[in-house]
């Protein structure tokens, strides 16, 4: 039976993905239409730090050709934003002035750099790291300025900072908390990243947050909350992400920080849906793309009809991740409490690092640094929950030891 017309806001890796899992043995809509603000189909948002770097092309970014789409029957729109839900009407209203009814609607609007809330942003010169105009403008200017500042010691702003130094630039990054990347590492594996981050000649300072933009047109220097100055041509800001709620917000569905869904991803309207990174889960945003691509897995069945007891879990996602070129996973806890051990195995010759931490001989927690091949087996014996005294001895050496010692 035929759901009528679904129409998805939004085409980023997330819309997409849900895109892919509705067309697998055919979807159930009579009309399904994405309209995108972004002037080009969904592309792999992920890729654009190696496109920053160097590593990679534009042209190796795009997801599905027009070919995919055609064969599927998606009707796309880019290049023209959503700007108005009329949830009474079921319509959705685009700047262009396009007007579509829907039975469906899916919000997949992503999230936005948060702002500094600081004077100065609006200055020339100060930028965020999004999206691929972003990319390219940040390419074309790091060609005709020498220092950049990048305020954010995230996966983001670690990312953003070393492609502009692949690029030539002299760059610093301002790090609010005394570690970097602070959320997926502990503090061993913190300073082994910013010791080799030095060592490839970025600037590195943590503990400092920005207390202004300076400049006259242009921005000319970072002024810190200690008063001193760093000079610079370029400010990228990667301190956070917030999720794009407003549409959601002016319609009148529930929001907090982003767009309120539950686990079938659906928003306080039945006919509305919302996934990835503009979606709040059980007081719960998402930054990383694993828990948005498991959403469009599960929001595809609800739309089909076939969801039955699938419903999306918040866990603790591992985080799997590669700054400027060394891999990262971290899984569950991440920094020791005084109800958890740590097995450490730290190899300082080829600069790898392992923490597991344990809880009444269980693990509930996993950094691996330099070397990462058994992150998912580790995260697997965490969500297992069993007692794995037997392999303290070689737990750290990982998944081979283990089993052979069994
Ligand atoms: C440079 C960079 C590197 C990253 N690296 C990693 C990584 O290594 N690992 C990882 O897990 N994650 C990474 N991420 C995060 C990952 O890209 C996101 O989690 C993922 O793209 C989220 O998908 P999404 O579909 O929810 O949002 P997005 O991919 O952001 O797509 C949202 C789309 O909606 C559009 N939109 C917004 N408002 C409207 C509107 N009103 N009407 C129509 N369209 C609208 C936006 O323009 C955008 O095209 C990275 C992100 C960036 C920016």
């Amino acid at each position: 039976m035929s759901r009528g017309t679904l129409v998805i806001c939004g085409h980023g890796m997330v819309a997409q993905r849900l895109l892919e899992h509705l067309c697998e043995g055919g979807h159930p809509f009579n009309r399904v239409v994405v309209l995108g603000a972004e002037p080009v189909p969904a592309y792999n948002r992920v890729l654009l730090s190696s496109v920053l770097a160097g590593d990679a092309t534009l042209d190796q970014l795009l997801l599905k050709d027009d070919g995919w789409f055609h064969g599927a029957g998606i009707e796309r729109y880019y290049g023209d934003p959503v700007t108005t839900i009329d949830r009474e009407q079921q319509r959705v209203i685009t700047a262009a002035g396009r007007n579509l009814a829907y039975d469906m609607l899916v919000l997949a609007t992503g999230a936005r750099s948060t702002p500094l809330g600081i004077p100065g942003e609006d200055l020339d010169g100060v930028m965020t790291f999004r999206d691929l105009r972003d990319t390219r403008r940040l390419i074309d200017l790091s060609q005709r300025h020498g220092r950049a500042v990048v305020i954010g010691g995230g996966f983001l702003g670690l990312e953003a900072a070393e492609g502009l130094r692949c690029r030539g630039m002299a760059v610093t990054v301002l790090h609010r908390n005394p570690h970097l990347l602070n959320r997926q590492l502990d503090t061993t594996g913190s300073e082994l990243l910013a010791a080799s981050l030095q060592e490839r000649g970025l600037g590195i300072r943590t503990g400092v947050s920005p207390a202004a933009l300076l400049g006259n047109r242009r921005v000319r220097a970072v002024q810190l909350d200690d008063n001193t100055l760093v000079s610079t041509d370029l400010v990228i800001t990667a301190a956070g992400i917030t999720p794009n709620a407003w549409l959601a917000a002016q319609a009148g569905l529930e929001y907090g920080r982003g767009i309120r869904v539950n686990r079938q991803l659906r928003t306080s309207d039945p006919a509305i849906f919302a996934l990835g990174e503009c979606c709040e889960i059980d007081g719960k945003t998402f930054g990383l793309v694993d828990p948005g691509y498991e959403q469009a897995r599960v929001l595809a069945q609800v739309l089909k009809g076939t969801v039955g007891k699938q419903l999306f879990r918040v866990t603790s996602q591992p985080t799997r991740l590669k700054i400027s070129g060394i891999p990262i996973y971290s899984c569950g806890q991440t920094r020791p409490d005084e109800h958890t051990e740590s097995i450490v195995w730290q190899d300082h010759e080829q600069n790898r690092y392992c923490r597991l931490l344990l809880r009444g001989g269980r693990l509930v927690g996993t950094v691996l640094f330099g070397e990462t091949s058994d992150g998912p087996w580790y995260a697997e014996q965490i969500r297992k929950g069993h007692d794995l005294t037997p392999w303290r001895a070689t737990l750290a050496f990982g998944r081979d030891y283990c089993e052979q010692a069994a």
